[in-house]
């Protein structure tokens, strides 16, 4: 069982650890994490006594090379502060470096932030695009959704309530008429999920500034703006009125 094993943890609610999750963790040689704190606590929840080292996609060759190297002789689970690691989190890097050198991966998945938002939300989910964060100055973000406003697909991103309000105005502006929803907190005793225009939504949240975790999602182009067949009779009627 020497490898390297990729742990989703919950994203608020404990109860969604998985029982895989469970067993990796208890029989693992180290846990590799972003924060020892973090994952300390989770740890400590579950009853489970292992060795961490802390990991990120940062981390020196050095730090790298020694979890490779650990891989070879025992499990390594990977997890990261919430969720599943590698989506928003570190991992990549160790992951593609361990696939090169053979080593075998594993993932036990769970909870994710995106998908849960996904299913809740009520927009389209056949076809979707995750775009992690958006950036955080103002032309930054506006690049990125103008780059994105074409894909046809409902776009998802992960947000932080400081930021909420910007991106909702910039959507309001480059997403024009785009069926939006906020899901916040998921999971948690204050889970909740909003949907509507961009303007509404940034109305409410600047009225009420949300507090927590948040995942900010816009339904794909077209389906919002197709005029419904009684706009056409009305355009019509408008387009024989000015006729000669
Ligand atoms: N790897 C994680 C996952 O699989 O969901 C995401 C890590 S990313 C650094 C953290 C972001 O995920 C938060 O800023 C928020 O956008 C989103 N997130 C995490 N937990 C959440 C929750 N319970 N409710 C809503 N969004 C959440």
């Amino acid at each position: 069982e020497p490898g390297l094993y990729i742990v989703a943890t919950p994203i608020g609610n404990l109860g969604d650890v998985s029982r895989r999750a469970i067993d990796v963790l208890s029989r693992c040689a180290v846990v590799a994490c972003e924060d020892t704190r973090v994952t300390g606590k989770l740890l400590h929840h579950l009853g489970i006594k292992r060795p961490m080292r802390r990991y990120d996609d940062h981390a020196s060759d050095g730090a790298r090379e020694a979890l490779l190297g650990e891989m070879t002789r025992g499990a390594v689970a990977l997890v990261s502060d919430a969720g599943t690691p590698l989506i928003s989190d570190p991992g990549y890097r160790l992951v593609r470096e361990a696939r090169a050198r053979g080593i075998a991966v594993t993932t036990i998945p769970g909870a994710s932030a995106l998908l849960a938002a996904l299913t809740l939300a009520g927009l389209p989910t056949d076809r979707f695009m995750f775009a992690g964060f958006l950036p955080s100055k103002d032309k930054a973000r506006g690049d990125v959704l103008t780059e994105l406003a074409a894909v046809p697909a409902t776009l998802v991103f992960y947000e932080t309530g400081p930021r909420l309000v910007a991106s909702l105005e910039a959507m309001a502006r480059l997403l024009p008429g785009r069926e939006i929803a906020v899901a916040r907190e998921l999971t948690k005793l204050h889970e909740e999920c909003r949907t509507g225009t961009a303007e509404d939504l940034a109305a409410h949240y600047t009225a009420h500034p949300p507090k927590g975790e948040i995942v900010l999602l816009a339904g794909p182009p077209g389906a919002a703006e197709k005029p419904g067949e009684a706009d056409v009779d009305a355009e019509l009627i408008a387009a024989l009125a000015d006729l000669p």
